[in-house]
C-alpha cells in the first residue's frame, strides 16, 4: 500500500477452530489516520480477525504487525498498552458502576493516579458528548445508545492510537446509528485516530468508510471504495448466499 504510514499489517493469517476455518491467509493493511471498513455475511471471519489482533486469539499461521512492530501471539493487556482499543460486539454491562466510573476504568490502563483518570473520563465523555447528567447513571439505568457510546468512550479512555470498533451499531435505531457515526466522525478528526468499523449494516460502514475491506468464508473477496464494493457481483453473491 503507497500514502499514508501503514500502522496496521495483517499478513497471511489463518485461524481455525476444529474443522473450520474462519480465518484463510487473510492480508491486509491499514493506513494511519483511515476509517476502513471491514464487512461480511456472518460467520465470515470478522471478529475472529479483531481478536487475532488484539491478543485474544494467537493466528494459526501468519502475523500481525502494528506500527511496524510484530505483535503476535502478544497478550491483549500488551495490545491495548501498545495504543490498539476495541468495543465488543455486545455490550458490556456494568451495573454497579456508574457512566463515569466504567470510562475512568478504561484511564487506568495508562495511569495509576485515579484523579488523573478521572481527568481523562471526564474528557472522553465532553467529546463524545455524554450530557453530564448521565455520568452519574449506573450502568443497569442507561439505554443502549447509551451503552454504546459508554464503551466507545472506555476504549477512548486507553488512549488508543487505533480503535476497532465490533458491530457498534447493532441494535440500533436508523437516527441513533446517524447519530452514533457522527460521533465517531468527531473523534477520528479530534483525536487523530485510525479506525477499523465491523458492521454488517452496509450503509452505516459507508457513511464513515472511503476504503472496505470484504470478508467471506474467512478470506479477502474484495476491496475498495464502498460504491465499487457495493456493486461488485463476488460481493452481492456472498450477501445474498448464492
Ligand atoms: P463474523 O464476526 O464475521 O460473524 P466470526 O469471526 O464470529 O464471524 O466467526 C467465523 C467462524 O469461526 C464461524 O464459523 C464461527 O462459528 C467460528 N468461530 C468463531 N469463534 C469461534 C470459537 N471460539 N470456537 C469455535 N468456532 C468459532
Amino acid at each position: 500500500m503507497s500514502g499514508p504510514e501503514v500502522i496496521l499489517r495483517v499478513e497471511n493469517v489463518t485461524k481455525r477452530f476444529g474443522g473450520v476455518v474462519a480465518l484463510n491467509d487473510v492480508t491486509l493493511s491499514v493506513g494511519r489516520g483511515e476509517i476502513v471498513g471491514l464487512i461480511g455475511p456472518n460467520g465470515s471471519g470478522k471478529t475472529t480477525l479483531f481478536n487475532c489482533i488484539t491478543g485474544v486469539y494467537k493466528p494459526d499461521r501468519g502475523r500481525v504487525f502494528f506500527m511496524g512492530r510484530d505483535i503476535t501471539g502478544l497478550q491483549p493487556h500488551e495490545v491495548a498498552k501498545l495504543g490498539i482499543a476495541r468495543t465488543w460486539q455486545k455490550v458490556r454491562p456494568f451495573r454497579n458502576l456508574t457512566v463515569l466510573e466504567a470510562v475512568t476504568t478504561g484511564a487506568l490502563l495508562r495511569t495509576d493516579s485515579v484523579e488523573e483518570a478521572r481527568k481523562t473520563a471526564v474528557e472522553v465523555l465532553e467529546l463524545i458528548g455524554l450530557p453530564r447528567e448521565e455520568w452519574g447513571r449506573l450502568g443497569s439505568e442507561i439505554t443502549l445508545m447509551e451503552h454504546k457510546l459508554v464503551d466507545l468512550a472506555r476504549a477512548l479512555a486507553t488512549g488508543p492510537q487505533l480503535l476497532l470498533l465490533d458491530e457498534i451499531a447493532a441494535g440500533l435505531r436508523p437516527h441513533e446509528q446517524e447519530r452514533l457515526a457522527e460521533v465517531i466522525k468527531k473523534v477520528w478528526s479530534d483525536r487523530g485516530l485510525t479506525i477499523v468499523v465491523v458492521e454488517h449494516v452496509m450503509r452505516f460502514v459507508m457513511s464513515l468508510s472511503k476504503r472496505v475491506v470484504v470478508l467471506h468464508e474467512g478470506r479477502v473477496i474484495a476491496e475498495g471504495p464502498p460504491e465499487e464494493v457495493a456493486s461488485n457481483p463476488r460481493v452481492i453473491e456472498a450477501y445474498l448466499g448464492i
